[in-house]
């Protein structure tokens, strides 16, 4: 087994784990960035708790870009893509493989997973669904999952979605500067943007937690949010960048 396929099936297992709560049945997907042109993705219908390596599938990039730049591509096109890889790997890649494509081209991420949390669905499935991503509620949060996530509302999964999120990942891009840690979808779920496993496991233990911390809050009678100027000092404090760099592993 690969490197990244050894790492992207201990990912997969770790996010499928029963106990977390992220995904049941065949639900979720995680991918790696394999090379300049490449990634390895969760295929069609395969459980992330039991996920073994013919469970993944290389994709090419250039061929999710096609379907996703052609103005003129539709369900059939998407299928007739899908197929071909099938054809050459063996097994169908997930529906949401364009979404990851979207994640490591245009977010520069090399790890990305994609989970359905049953606390943060809480809130996304609620009218409080766009707060994950506006208020900060403890510094924690911003540490791991930065001060600006994407919310995409509810889109169609596949295409629609992966379109939806690259243009809301580019305007986030051209505002911010940096690419965001953790995507929302409104009643759907959530991405995890990585530059390794390690921190897409971390993204996706936080954004749990807030969501956990956001509904206790809102049933006890509303959140109290962290002001401007406290995020702004604690997303450029010294201490927490080296709290930062020490979560990554980095000197
Ligand atoms: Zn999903």
């Amino acid at each position: 087994m690969s490197s990244d396929l050894e790492l992207l099936t201990r990912l997969s297992h770790e996010l499928g784990r029963p106990d977390r709560d992220l995904v049941i049945q065949a639900e979720g997907n995680t991918s790696i960035r394999a090379s300049a042109d490449r990634m390895l993705v969760k295929a069609s219908g395969a459980a992330l708790a039991t996920a073994g390596a013919s469970d993944f599938v290389d994709v090419p990039l250039g061929a999710m870009l096609e379907l996703l730049d052609d103005p003129g591509t539709d369900d059939e096109a998407v299928t007739a893509a899908f197929e071909k890889i099938a054809g050459t790997s063996g097994r169908r890649p997930s529906v949401e493989s364009m979404v990851h494509a979207v994640c490591q081209l245009e977010a520069g991420a090399t790890v990305v997973g994609h989970t359905h949390p049953v606390p943060v669905n809480g809130l996304l499935c609620s009218r409080h669904a766009e707060t994950l991503a506006s208020v900060v509620v403890y510094p924690e949060q911003i540490v791991v999952l930065g001060r600006t996530p994407v919310f995409v509302p509810y889109t169609d999964p596949g295409l629609a979605l992966a379109r939806e999120v690259r243009r809301r990942l580019r305007d986030h891009i051209e505002a911010e500067g940096a690419p965001p840690k953790i995507i929302y979808l409104g009643n759907h779920g959530i991405f995890a943007l990585g530059s390794s496993a390690a921190e897409v496991l971390r993204i996706t233990e936080m954004a749990v937690k807030v969501s956990r911390i956001m509904q206790a809050g809102l049933a006890v009678g509303g959140l109290a949010p962290l002001d401007a100027e406290a995020e702004r000092r604690i997303d450029g404090r010294e201490d927490e960048h080296y709290r930062r760099a020490a979560l990554e592993g980095r000197p």
